[in-house]
């Protein structure tokens, strides 16, 4: 994003003419008017002036004043007790519904990568990021039965995952935290130590089901792409990691004798195998370490005071990063192998897919004397693919709901506004 002022610029645009409003209030009112109105949302505004507490009736009210306010970031809290604008004039304000959120970061996986630091990002290292979208996809839906998952590309180096189904969205704080730490086996904090220890004879299926993903990528992406073991410093944080003085010694040895990564990982691997004779009373220690030492290196990190809270805040699908001027879309868990970061459309690009459209449009109406039907802006340009994405939860989502009335598990009366 060139300027801040550019932004400004084009954010009337981009509220009027291509935030997708009505499939918003869909997915928020969940079927029910009254929940969309008891849900926060906050607003930044240039200067950094942070608005919370902000709640709207009904889609139209949403619409005017975020178009009246032109917010650099919306972000979407809880469903609260009572409307969030009343908070100050009831005495028991507190949430009671929210979806259960996971954010992932790309500036976590610092320790693991070696192409980019910090905020940057490029196609080598969104591989992290994939592989954490298709464990966690996957374990949210065959550990805990959850099927309507929401994935969104943050705007700039990370993604978030909002899972919609009743039963997530009324969980406790409680609850929350034993999913997220289900589901946290990477904790935070320095690398120079082990930081996954799998106990006993067998592995959780969990923790198979996530290796079964990670197993055919491993060598391709960290040995060799990211070069894990291809330098001094990636070599002593390898080390380190090994809890065994005798055993850093002898792969040390065995490093030294090679000269790329993918040789240094192929020793370490045969230096373990090789402990594994029958009777060897010490493969206990052994057993798990390849395993372990892969997940180190690849399983998904996750901020889980995110997952934790009800009340914590989250930046919403559609809204436009202030720095990089992308849009946080929602994309496909399947076809996230293919998803480009860096082809992600910028509030910039929408604006002039349009404006192309509207002149070859032009053009081709006044040489064929056509009055074509007006289409919608989105449908103009390449938020297209992600506003199917969107819709396409929201059907299966309204599926359920109207399923779920005629089974007579939601009342009639709270239903459809
Ligand atoms: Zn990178």
């Amino acid at each position: 994003m060139g300027d801040i002022s550019d932004l400004l610029d084009l954010l009337p645009v981009y509220y009027s003419r291509l935030f997708p409003f009505a499939e918003y209030y869909r997915w928020l009112s969940y079927g029910n008017a009254a929940t969309f109105g008891k849900r926060e949302f906050s607003f930044t505004l240039s200067d950094d002036i942070y608005i919370r507490y902000q709640s709207f009736n009904n889609q139209k009210a949403l619409s005017d004043e975020i178009k009246r306010l032109l917010p650099h970031k919306i972000d979407i809290g809880a469903v609260y007790n009572v409307q969030p604008k009343e908070q100050k004039r009831v005495p028991n304000f507190h949430p009671i519904e929210r979806e259960l959120v996971f954010d992932i970061d790309m500036t976590d996986y610092d320790e693991v990568r070696t192409c980019c630091k910090g905020a940057d990002i490029c196609n080598k290292c969104w591989k992290f990021m994939s592989l954490a979208c298709k464990i966690l996809d996957n374990a949210l839906r065959l550990d805990f039965g959850y099927k309507h998952i929401l994935w969104v590309f943050s705007g700039r180096r990370g993604i978030h995952c909002w899972v919609c189904d009743t039963t997530a969205r009324s969980l406790s704080g409680q609850v929350r935290a034993a999913i997220a730490e289900y589901l946290q086996v990477i904790g935070g904090g320095e690398f120079m130590k082990k930081k996954v220890y799998l106990a006993g004879s067998k592995i959780h299926h969990s923790i198979k089901r996530a290796l079964n993903i990670i197993n055919p990528v491993f060598v391709e992406m960290c040995v060799k792409e990211q070069n894990m073991l291809g330098t001094e410093e990636g070599i002593q944080k390898f080390l380190s990691i090994l809890p065994n003085e005798d055993d850093r010694r002898e792969i040390k040895t065995l490093f030294n004798k090679e000269s790329t990564s993918e040789a240094r990982w192929n020793a370490f691997v045969a230096y373990i195998e090789s402990k594994r004779p029958a009777g060897d009373r010490k493969w206990y220690l052994y057993r798990h370490m390849i395993e372990e030492i892969k997940l180190q290196y690849s399983y998904p990190r996750l901020d889980i005071n995110v997952s934790k809270g009800l009340n914590h805040l989250l930046k919403s699908p559609f809204c436009v990063h202030p720095k990089t001027g992308k849009i946080c879309i929602p994309f496909n868990v399947n076809a996230v192998d293919k998803f480009d970061p860096d082809k992600v459309p910028t509030i910039m690009t929408l604006m002039k897919e349009i404006d192309v459209y509207d002149v070859k449009d032009k053009a081709e109406q006044e040489k064929y004397e056509l009055n074509t039907k007006r289409i919608k802006d989105y449908k103009k340009t390449s938020l297209n693919k992600s506003l199917h994405v969107f819709q396409e939860f929201l059907r299966h989502l309204e599926a359920e709901r109207r399923e779920q009335r005629l089974k007579g598990e939601i009342s009639a009366d709270t239903m459809e506004f």
